[in-house]
């Protein structure tokens, strides 16, 4: 099975930290929609993915020692063309030089949504708990997330959802501007998974994109325990 020989591998390797390729691979297993993560480790390897996907791309530096993959310049956006690619490729290999570098993440841009963030945190009292939130200022600085112990139910994940102050922007002026029975579906298959696998400490969907119809996770990373 597909997520146990991911985890399987990393704990034969001494690590507890699941890349975004492993772990996007994690999530789309669950039926969560992600952008994807094909893995380049040539240029060549780059640029025929981003001919196969038909789409602006994103490249994204993968490895073992970094979480934060925009710090240091380990994500470029919306390449376009060939060359772009080609450049973007070169930049982060030669950024991330002397680092072990796995490959290099391509995948599709994903269209502008509103974005959120939903997490798993070990609490010593609670034990797994999951959190949803809007992501940027509203993580940030506002602090704006809901909390509830894992597992929740249905009701739980709607409760999540419209305990947020920043919940009227999700309910937009017409009608939705986000897909709250997808985002529950999403809290829902998070909340289930870790309640079935205590291997997963914690877990990082940081940004997903929220839209009108659907919901993808942009960029994800787990800790296992
Ligand atoms: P980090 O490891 O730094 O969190 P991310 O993968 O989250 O890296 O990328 C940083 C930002 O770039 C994201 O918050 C998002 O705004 C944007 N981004 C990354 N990948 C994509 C994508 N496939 N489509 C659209 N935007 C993206
Ligand atoms: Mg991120």
């Amino acid at each position: 099975e597909v997520i146990k020989d991911i985890i399987d591998q990393a704990k034969s390797a001494d690590r507890t930290y699941l890349m975004e390729h492993e772990s996007k691979a994690i999530l789309e297993e669950l039926g969560i929609s992600t952008t994807g993560s094909v893995v380049a480790r040539t240029e060549e390897e780059a640029v025929e993915i981003f001919k196969s996907l038909a789409s602006p791309v994103a490249l994204k530096v993968l490895s073992p020692d970094v979480v934060h993959k925009s710090d240091a310049g380990g994500v470029k956006l919306h390449l376009n063309e060939e060359n772009d690619v080609r450049r973007a490729y070169r930049d982060i290999v030669s950024s991330f030089q002397g680092k072990p570098v796995e490959g290099i993440s391509v995948q599709k841009m994903a269209p502008t949504g509103i974005e959120a963030i939903v997490g798993v945190a070990n609490d010593p009292t609670f034990g797994p708990v999951l959190m949803f939130g809007l992501g940027g200022v509203f993580v940030e600085v506002l602090k704006d997330v809901s909390f509830r112990s894992i597992p929740i139910t249905r009701s739980d994940a709607q409760e999540m959802i419209e305990e947020i102050r920043g919940y009227s922007l999700l309910k937009g002026s017409r009608g939705h501007s986000a897909d709250i029975e997808a985002l529950k579906d999403l809290l829902m298959r998070i909340s289930d998974f870790v309640n079935l696998e205590p291997r997963i400490w914690e877990m990082d969907l940081n940004p997903v994109f929220l839209y009108p119809h659907g919901c993808t996770v942009v960029d994800a990373r787990i800790i296992l325990g």
